[in-house]
């Protein structure tokens, strides 16, 4: 029996035994990724083997042309689907999928506008230079001190998410005595989880207002001289596939939209973000210029039953445009058979990274896929799980995949579209330094975050000698086995 027959039944359904395990499938990674003659993983015109030589591994790698180019699509998507009504259309890049300075400056030099939600991503925002006139602010909780900082800074437009922000944010205005641009967030009682959406009257989350507390809000914040109310705000959730649950959220915004109208006007209506990309071969996200002319039409279809004008769109993309430029380089520490019940084995592979730098399979049982990133090989299939290196059982970074039979301690992985929600949601569980991030471009490899040192993960201890010589030297964790 072949290896890979033998792991039929403890794959997943959707995950097929590949022609080839060495192959790439073309929409989980960057455009700039392909084998060099002798097997190496080359991204952005880089050996995977130089990278991990050069800066340690685990590695986070962020292709910027692959960033910048889908910042582009997106924006030229949205415009280009507003403007077939007559409307204008502003994309805001969700700081929250990655944020760093870097990348603030990359999506804005493309013309998105970039969204925050807490005083700290307000402060990378700010460090990287972009336009506060240009910035969202967003989250549930905002603190007075937060709000104070965003309505200084001249943040551009500050979405209200409850009665108490209101108040906080109404204080704050008459205070200062300058006015503040605002959208209300409501939840449209659509929510959308991958693949399919769930429709409620009222649902049962923490985010904005409902569609029935929403118009008493609305006058509110209307009473408040310091406060413009430009429109509504709603996100739906994320890494949604299809246009169906946008198109029914859309439909109940424009609806309450509509009857808010009588009390002034309102300019914008704020989608949000949540579109879907490829993390595996079994995932095929709506392309971008579908999605965004699928919404553009289902708003405008309802505001013209309701003989209401085509409000401008706004949107928050934050994995569409980072996910796919990211990849992360790991090396295989050890490699295990495990017997399962009848009969059947489970390849465990370890890597040097794990939980801390992509928490998403532990958080929300995300899949991802991999390959071996320092060589091609010949050998047969096998069903492997890609663990990491923490005290966890659920410390899983790929639960399902096929590698080539040979994958040894020593190689190189590679595990694609990870550019959103793992360098931002990383921690440093188990004293796990936190990875550099390296950028690419034009024959350049940049750091752009640097890693995490003992030093650092050693310096909030108050407990810690830190008189230079006084401590243990550590050897650098990051460097590859086969060079120490
Ligand atoms: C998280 C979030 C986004 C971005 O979601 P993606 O799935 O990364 O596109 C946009 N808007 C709001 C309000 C969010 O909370």
């Amino acid at each position: 029996m072949s290896a890979a027959s033998q792991s039929a039944t403890t794959a997943p359904s959707w995950l097929r035994v590949p022609d080839d395990a060495n192959a790439l499938v073309e929409k989980v990674w960057p455009v700039s990724a392909s084998r060099r003659d002798d097997g190496v993983l080359l991204v952005g015109g880089f050996p995977a083997t130089t990278l991990a030589d050069r800066f340690g591994t685990p590695l986070w790698v962020l292709d910027e042309d692959e960033v910048r180019a889908q910042a582009r699509r997106t924006l030229d998507a949205f415009r280009a689907a507003a403007g077939l009504h007559g409307a204008q259309a502003r994309v805001y890049y969700a700081g929250k999928a990655f944020l760093s300075t870097e990348v603030v400056r990359w999506v804005t030099d493309e013309g998105l506008a970039v969204d925050v939600c807490t005083g700290g991503e307000l402060a990378v925002a700010l460090a990287a230079g972009a336009d506060p006139a240009r910035l969202g602010f967003h989250g549930n909780n905002k603190s007075v001190a937060e709000l104070e900082a965003a309505v200084a800074a001249g943040v551009g437009s500050i979405v209200i998410d409850s009665p108490v922000e209101i108040e906080r944010l109404a204080a704050i205005v008459e205070r200062r005595g300058v006015t503040q641009s605002v959208l209300l967030r409501v939840n449209s009682g659509v929510h959308a989880e991958t693949h399919d959406f769930l429709a409620t009257a009222h649902e049962d989350q923490k985010f904005g207002f409902t569609l029935t507390d929403a118009p008493a809000a609305v006058a509110r914040i209307r009473e408040v001289g310091g406060l413009s109310l430009v429109g509504l705000h709603c996100h739906i959730g994320s890494q949604i596939f299809g246009t169906t649950g946008f198109q029914e959220s859309a439909s109940r915004i424009v609806e309450l939209h509509a009857t808010l109208l009588d009390g002034g006007a309102l300019p914008v209506l704020n989608l949000g973000g949540g579109f879907g990309i490829a993390y595996t071969s079994a995932d095929d996200p709506t392309p971008i210029e579908e999605l965004a002319i699928g919404i553009a039409d289902a708003v405008a279809r309802e505001c013209e039953v309701r003989g209401i004008p085509m409000p401008n769109l706004a949107f928050e993309p934050g994995r569409a445009i980072v996910g796919r430029a990211g990849i992360t380089l790991y090396e295989v520490g050890t490699t295990k058979p495990v017997s399962l019940d009848g009969g059947e084995t489970r390849h465990y592979v370890s890597v040097d990274g794990g939980m801390s730098d992509n928490a998403r399979p532990a958080l929300y049982g995300a899949d991802y896929s991999a390959r071996i990133a320092s060589r091609t090989s010949d050998a047969d299939p096998v069903l492997v799980r890609v663990v990491g290196k923490h005290c966890e059982s659920g410390d899983i970074v790929v639960d399902a995949e096929y590698l080539p039979g040979d994958v040894a301690p020593g190689d190189l992985l590679a595990v694609p579209a990870t550019g959103a929600y793992c360098f931002s949601l990383a921690n440093t569980y188990n004293y796990v330094p936190r990875p550099p991030v390296v950028a690419l471009r034009g024959g350049e490899a940049r750091v752009i975050v640097r890693g995490e040192t003992i030093d650092d993960l050693l310096a909030r201890d108050a407990g810690v000698d830190h008189t230079p010589g006084k401590r243990m030297d550590m050897p650098a964790l990051s460097e590859r086995s086969e060079t120490t």
